[in-house]
């Protein structure tokens, strides 16, 4: 039910578009497929994604010569599915960490204001929850507020966190916070990066370093670095994640603050256009509202 008031803005918006876009039309034909396209890319799905399902339902249409608009839900959904199944082939609900990798690290990256550090708490309080022992690292060191802020989430959840000034070598936090979370004998190990994209050499020089120093501490290090984008920014997001992926190698990815936006679609095409997963949805501010990312709830919740 986190789920659905998350997606609440743009499940109204998108399937009040819909009904515009059908409005007096009982069959499938290039008008409704037209609007349909429109209706699509306002809803954030992106311009290659929205093709690909046109191209998919003319294909229908033109296999089965008539389709009623009152099965175009049920036509989306499935498609919609279909594409999603295309990365995520698990279908996790749970927080899962691998127990044979310990500590298990996280790399999370992103710009500033994306909600890495909301992400960052939330996903250890899920850790903690689940009896695991957790240690963040405060690695964007570009900012004081960065620091600060991530220090009172790590109280809030009450982990312990490895920081240094402001200014201070982001690879030698990462080095001492893995450190230390081998000395404690911890299960996950989250690191906060900086998030500056305006230089993308010195972005991709220092993620490189980070990663190359916490291999001197733990082999095959980082697990998994996870980009956390804010869905609201919509179109933003996509031009994100092709800086990103184009700055280190990112495995996994949050999509925050799809409450109150109705860009929801962003999810779907940014999955479809990347094929790196989405494994966790943020629906609010609140500690408790991150959630594991699952095609088909997503799914059901949407067109339900
Ligand atoms: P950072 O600069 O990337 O570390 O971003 P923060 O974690 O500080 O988040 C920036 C703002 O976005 C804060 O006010 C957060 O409370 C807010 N925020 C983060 N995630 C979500 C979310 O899923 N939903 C909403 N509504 N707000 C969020």
């Amino acid at each position: 039910e986190t789920l659905d008031k998350g997606l609440e803005k743009s499940k109204t918006t998108f399937f009040s578009k819909l009904g515009k876009a059908v409005a007096g039309k009982s069959k499938v034909d290039d008008d409704v497929l037209d609007n349909l396209e429109e209706v699509l890319v306002s809803s954030d799905v992106g311009v290659d994604t929205t093709l690909k399902i046109i191209d998919r339902i003319e294909a229908r249409v033109s296999k089965d010569k008539y389709l009623g608009t009152d099965e175009l839900n049920v036509i989306l959904r499935e498609e919609i599915a279909g594409l999603l199944s295309e990365t995520h082939l698990g279908e996790e609900t749970e927080y899962n960490i691998p127990k044979d990798k310990k500590p298990y690290v996280i790399m999370v990256v992103g710009v500033n204001g994306a909600g890495k550090t909301t992400t960052i708490g939330k996903l250890a309080h899920q850790f903690k929850k689940q009896g695991l022992k957790v240690v963040l690292g405060a690695a964007d060191t570009f900012r004081a507020a960065a620091i600060d802020q991530l220090q009172v989430w790590a109280d809030r959840v009450d982990v312990p966190i490895v920081r240094q000034d402001m200014g201070s070598d982001p690879a030698s936090v990462a080095f001492d916070t893995l450190s230390s979370a081998v000395t404690q004998d911890a299960d996950v190990v989250i690191i906060d990066t900086a998030g500056r994209l305006h230089n993308k050499v010195n972005l991709m020089n220092e993620l490189t370093k980070v990663k190359r120093v916490m291999q001197k501490v733990v082999a095959d290090t980082p697990n998994e670095v996870l980009l956390v984008l804010d869905g609201s920014t919509g179109q933003n997001a996509f031009e994100q994640a092709k800086q990103f992926t184009k700055a280190t190698e990112v495995t996994s990815l949050a999509i925050t603050k799809l409450d109150g936006t109705a860009k929801g679609g962003v999810v779907i095409g940014i999955s479809d256009q990347f094929k790196i997963p989405v494994k966790y949805i943020g629906v609010g501010e609140g500690i408790e509202d991150l959630q594991v990312f699952n095609k088909i709830e997503f799914v059901d919740s949407f067109f339900n």
